[in-house]
């Protein structure tokens, strides 16, 4: 019986580990890169947005926050999601949609550290909370860079009024 019950105990494990690994591949729990010099630009987005209680669920989907030439798209920046589909093999009918989310600042802007910051933050919204463009100029969310107002009184006002 003592055999037998270590026996039911391996195979036991052996499923939970099969599952923790299924799980890995299969959720959110994938690698996310972000430019250092992003870093504290991102992490203040994510701040405020909790502050005005923003769901924010899909920044887990970002795979990529970076520069990258952009000349190609005629773009300032980018907030790519791409669906895949992906089997589970255990059960092999199960498919599940996954998205994957790409923030890309063109990288003519190095250097032009209000610039990057008000793109990032645009595209972040994009990306985060499936944020449409915006008809009105004043807006965070108009599809042309300001320079009227700075980046932060316009995530400011669009957190507040979703402006
Ligand atoms: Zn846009």
């Amino acid at each position: 019986m003592k055999h037998n019950c270590f026996h039911l105990a391996s195979v036991v494990l052996l499923i939970v580990l099969l599952t923790c690994l299924l799980l890995l591949s299969s959720c959110g729990t994938e690698e996310q890169y972000i430019e250092p010099e992003f870093q504290p630009t991102v992490e203040h987005f994510l701040r405020l947005s909790h502050e005005a209680n923003k769901n924010t669920a899909p920044f887990l989907n970002i795979r990529e926050i970076v520069y990258k030439n952009l000349a190609y798209q005629q773009a300032e920046g980018l907030c790519l999601v791409m669906i895949r589909n992906s089997k589970i093999k255990a059960t092999n009918i199960k498919v599940s949609r996954r998205e994957d989310r790409f923030v890309y600042v063109d990288t003519k802007w190095k250097g032009k550290a209000n610039i990057v910051k008000y793109i990032l933050y645009h595209e972040m919204a994009h990306c985060t909370f499936n944020a449409d463009h915006s008809s009105d100029p004043r807006s965070l969310m108009y599809g042309q860079i300001h320079y009227e107002i700075g980046p932060e009184e316009m995530l400011a006002n669009y957190l507040r009024d979703g402006l």
